[in-house]
């Protein structure tokens, strides 16, 4: 059996048709029923429906053979790791990116809020993130002294209610932004979902995890171009 992990919502439904193109058709709708273990027309391959930030766990245990991550989770999960986590070794391997559910990770302020001049004066500014490494990294590359705010969901809820000055997260369309009078003020990175697999499941079920990862690198390949 192939184990494959999602999550519900952008990574799963942008990973369908990749499934499908490497000739994998999920047989139930996860916004219809209740299941976890989702089964495939294929009798070997089976998904699993984790939460995103579960998703590498998974994948490193070996719950899964492979799985699909945004590259903001597989980043704040390597992070983790490297302070003393769980795991030991990231045992994840060469993530492949599949150029799906893409969005970009940015600063962003109530509209009245001049981030620019913050920055430059040098003062101390909170901000509020679920990607606490992420944002650690890009401050202290800017030389910006920041206080980080853990938060894990409804970021756009801090600048307004005076939790923090700034927020640090995902856009895509910005209108979640717009709906909250809030601005991106800085682009931080491009975001897109990888592939990950389990390197023990590599070497066990070497030909038809091999076979799936190429159907899957190829599916990608052609949806990206
Ligand atoms: P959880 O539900 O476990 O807290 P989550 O809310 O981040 O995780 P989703 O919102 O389903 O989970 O997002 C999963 C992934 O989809 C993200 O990690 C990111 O890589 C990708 N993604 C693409 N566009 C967006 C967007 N506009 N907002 C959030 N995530 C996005
Ligand atoms: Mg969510």
């Amino acid at each position: 059996m192939i184990t494959l992990a999602l999550s519900k919502g952008r990574i799963f439904d942008d990973t369908l048709p990749l499934l499908r193109a490497a000739g994998v058709e999920v047989l139930e709708d996860p916004e219809k029923s209740r299941k976890l273990i989702l089964r495939t027309s294929r009798d070997d391959v089976r998904v699993v429906l984790v939460r995103a930030s579960d998703v590498p766990t998974y994948v490193q245990h070996g719950g899964a053979d492979l799985g699909v991550a945004g590259h903001d989770v597989l980043l704040e999960h390597t992070h983790e790791l490297a302070n003393g986590g769980t795991g030991g070794a990231v045992g994840l391997y060469r993530p492949v990116d599949l150029g799906i559910a893409r969005c970009r990770m940015s600063v962003a302020t109530r509209a009245g809020f001049d981030y620019a001049a913050a920055a430059r004066h040098g003062a101390r500014i909170r901000v509020a993130t679920k990607y606490t490494h992420i944002a650690r990294e890009h401050f202290a590359t800017k030389g910006m002294h920041v206080d980080l705010i853990k938060l894990y969901g409804s970021m756009e809820l801090a600048p307004l209610t005076g939790l923090a000055d700034a927020i640090v997260d995902l856009v895509s369309t910005g209108s979640t932004l717009k709906a909250n009078h809030l601005v991106e003020v800085e682009h931080i990175m491009d975001i897109s979902a990888r592939l990950v697999v389990n390197p023990a499941s590599l070497k066990l079920k070497q030909d038809r995890l091999r076979a799936l990862i190429d159907a899957f690198d190829a599916a990608s390949k052609g949806v990206v171009a």
